[in-house]
């Protein structure tokens, strides 16, 4: 079996009647990205930055970060790598950021709220995303965003950044910049989000924990983890359609993306890239070469 999943490398991910879809790889670190080419990722759907933090006992620098994506960029050779900023707080903590101890931290201080109220720690890390993206294909993804003043916020931030970075003729580029979609209230203001932005890609890990509040790291509630809840499918339907309104792509990065009991309902919905683990993107190509979404639409209509 594996070997005739072997056999397609190198085939476009496309359906029989010609929908094409991006197939991605979720990366934790640069180790991970010989893992992702070998099995053939068209990209990185999603490079977690929180390593880079996580795995020393300072704030990484400017020239540590900037090095590293530069490495990632290049690695790629030309493949979009869309790289995620830091999402420090709730499950992941890190010493030297101290933060305070929170009763309810998977709602608390973390990630894009840490970014905007510590600027200098989000400008460090925009700094190098900027300049390592004359290397490659960078995009840079914003997480657990819940508003459209959030977004500005960024924006007015990378304009400081950008005219910082000409004033003292340092070189960079001009990634895409995209959100990740795993808060409700993103899902319910994707309408007025998706014309802020070049993309979206769906966090259904967060996005599930957050609608049916249920804890995800919490394995006593597993029995009532229903990653397959209505609601959470209907929030990737109405995220999918926002974007292609307003003429933005949007992928799925969660852990759902991988879940091949719903690849064709998600290409149903019109999703645009699914971003998996290295090792579920030929089993996916699998299913995306041997699926008619039309007549699977019909045949759903039917039921
Ligand atoms: C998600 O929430 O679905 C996601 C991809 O991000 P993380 O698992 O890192 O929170
Ligand atoms: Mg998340």
């Amino acid at each position: 079996k594996k070997r005739l999943l072997q056999t397609l490398k190198g085939k476009e991910n496309i359906t029989l009647d010609g929908q094409k879809v991006m197939l991605y790889a979720n990366v934790g670190n640069i180790k991970d990205l010989g893992i992702a080419l070998q099995n053939d990722a068209g990209g990185i759907g999603l490079f977690r930055s929180e390593f880079i933090y996580l795995g020393q006992d300072h704030y990484p620098t400017e020239e540590e970060q900037f090095q590293i994506y530069k490495t990632v960029a290049e690695t790629m050779a030309g493949r979009r790598v869309i790289i995620r900023t830091l999402d420090i707080g709730a499950d992941k903590q890190c010493d030297y950021f101290e933060l305070d101890k929170e009763d309810n931290p998977a709602m608390g201080l973390r990630a894009i709220r840490i970014c905007l109220t510590r600027p200098e720690i989000f400008k460090t890390q925009l700094r190098a995303l900027f300049r390592a993206s004359v290397y490659g294909n960078i995009n840079i993804m914003y997480p657990m965003i819940i508003s459209v003043d959030e977004v500005r916020q960024i924006k007015a931030i990378v304009e400081e950044v950008k005219a910082e970075l000409a004033e003292q003729g340092i070189e960079y580029g001009n990634p895409a910049q995209g959100i990740m979609i795993e808060t409700p209230a993103s899902v319910m203001m994707s309408r007025e989000l998706a014309e802020e932005v070049d993309f979206f890609s769906i966090g259904t890990n967060d996005l599930t924990q957050y609608t049916l509040a249920i804890d995800r790291q919490n394995s006593k509630l597993d029995k009532f983890f229903d990653s397959h809840h209505p609601a959470v499918l209907r929030m990737i339907q109405m995220t999918v359609e926002n974007a292609h309104k307003a003429g933005i792509w949007c992928g799925i990065c969660g852990e759902l993306g991988a879940d091949q009991a719903l690849t064709k309902d998600f290409l149903a919905m019109g999703v645009d890239e699914l971003s998996v683990s290295p090792g579920s993107i030929l089993p996916l190509r699998k299913i995306i070469l041997e699926t008619d979404v039309e007549a699977y639409k019909k045949s759903k209509q039917t039921k």
